[in-house]
């Protein structure tokens, strides 16, 4: 086991791993930017270190100055959380030359699937059903045109670099094609220096479902079942479930065992998410996340197991702690994203909470880095906090969550609790009843 863990993070996920780290016996470093000296993860590690100025590409994204940081307190391990450097396998490769473990998977595997044309390949090849589409990326009009006759409209255009939902375009026939190819590569360009995208049929109705997944990195993985994340905005998540109202065991059983059976072929190792849309009984793969999710306490209140605690585990050489006949499902979780946002246009809004009360109870969780008085900096995401309500039925779960949200109080920024309080009194989310969109047109109908 490592003896001291660097956190190569920020806000919630600090905490979150720090709170693993703390309960495994290990010693914790925090790093921080020069904007964050205040936060929670820097004042309960053992040691912390600044790395830089608030930008993240000079601070929490900064290689040099975190693998200084390793150095100056002998951390042999770093979990990177999500975001930041949590996907990035030169970063896994260097911590590695110098002799730091990563807690997370292979170089090799996370690159593959940060390459979504190059995961896609890959998934089909083992099995795993993906979206129909373009087979590779598309680089002429004439090409595209060609894909968009086969598959038929309407077609998405996606970045292959893709992530945050950016460098997305909508075709909805062949006269948006070109406008919606050259958007989409720009937009791409724009964000991830690259501008390579690939075509897929665009769903018009699907569910968002991805499957937890964990390896060994020796051949063995498991399956922890589903999340459903379909109540989203501009392809951001909003609101996870699991289970999904839309499946039942055997379907769980069935898709995970493929999920399950796919990592074991690719000797992966840790914590991953495969991500597919649902549509009229079927699934189709859109990509793979290599890293521990914001949604993954949902899976961890209905199985009782630590999923960053069981990323430590492994990465330091461990065997899964659970074979897939152990994994027992109990109950039903619920997640709710609170941003610093405005509950209706969704700006922004940073500043000083003033007050602040978390919920709590029988079957209530909140994974937040914030108190009274602590400013939130404009430079980062807006995520408060989430808050994760357990229920042995989905019925109970929702009526705990509207409990839970009633008593949730933050003072001083705009925050989208109401949004929230409103959503769990709506008749289709009551009964599970949404898609993909279906937030989108709930909000378009309310301003
Ligand atoms: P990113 O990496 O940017 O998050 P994803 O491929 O994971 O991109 O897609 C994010 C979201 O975009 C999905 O959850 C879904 O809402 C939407 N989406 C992606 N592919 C399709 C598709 N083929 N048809 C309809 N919606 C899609």
């Amino acid at each position: 086991m490592f003896d001291k863990v660097l956190i190569a993070n920020r806000g919630e996920i600090a905490l979150r791993v720090l709170r693993a780290c703390k309960e495994l016996g290990i010693a914790t470093v925090a790093v921080h930017s020069t904007a964050d000296s205040e936060a929670m993860h820097v004042k309960l590690a053992d040691e912390s270190v600044c790395i830089g100025p608030p930008p993240a590409r000079e601070s929490y994204l900064n290689i040099p100055s975190i693998l200084a940081a390793c150095e100056i307190t002998g951390a042999d391990a770093v979990h990177p959380g999500y975001g930041f450097l949590s996907e990035n396998a030169r970063f896994a490769e260097i911590l590695a030359e110098h002799g730091v473990g990563f807690i997370g998977p292979k170089a090799e595997h996370i690159r593959l699937m940060g390459d979504k044309i190059e995961a896609k390949r890959t998934a089909k090849r083992l099995g795993i059903p993906v979206v129909p589409g373009s087979d590779g990326g598309v680089t002429s009009f004439e090409e595209a045109m060609r894909v968009g006759k086969e598959i038929g409209f309407p077609l998405l255009v996606k970045a292959a670099a893709g992530g945050g939902g950016r460098g997305m375009k909508v075709a909805r026939d062949e006269a948006s094609l070109g406008e919606a190819l050259s958007s989409a590569r720009s937009e791409a360009k724009a964000a991830f220096g690259d501008d390579a995208v690939y075509l897929e049929r665009y769903l018009e109705k699907p569910r968002h479902i991805e499957i937890q997944v964990f390896g060994d990195g020796k051949g063995n993985a498991i399956h922890l079942g589903e999340r459903d994340c379909s109540l989203q905005r501009r392809h951001q998540k909003v609101f996870e479930e699991s289970p999904s109202p839309a499946l039942n065991r055997e379907m769980r059983g069935e898709i995970g065992e493929i999920c399950a059976k796919a990592m074991r072929e690719l000797k992966y190792s840790g914590a991953g998410t495969i991500e597919f849309l649902y549509e009229n009984g079927e699934f189709f793969f859109i990509e793979m996340n290599t890293r521990i999710q914001v949604e993954h306490p949902v899976t961890e209140m209905i199985t009782g197991l630590d999923l960053v605690s069981e990323q430590i585990r492994i990465a330091s050489g461990a065997s899964l702690s659970v074979t897939q006949d152990e994994v027992q499902f109990s109950g039903h979780a619920i997640e709710c994203r609170v941003n610093a946002e405005d509950p209706l246009t969704f700006a922004p809004s940073p500043g000083n909470i003033t007050y602040y009360f978390a919920p709590g109870g029988l079957g209530v969780r909140v994974d937040s880095a914030v108190y009274g008085g602590y400013r939130i900096p404009p430079t980062y995401d807006s995520l408060i906090g989430k808050l994760i309500v357990h229920g042995k039925t989905r019925t109970e779960c929702m009526m705990r969550l509207r409990r839970a949200l009633d008593e949730f109080v933050v003072d001083g920024v705009k925050t989208t609790l109401p949004l929230f309080r409103t959503l769990v009194r709506n008749a289709d989310i009551q009964n599970g009843e949404y898609d993909i969109h279906w937030l989108e047109r709930f909000l378009a109908e309310k301003t």
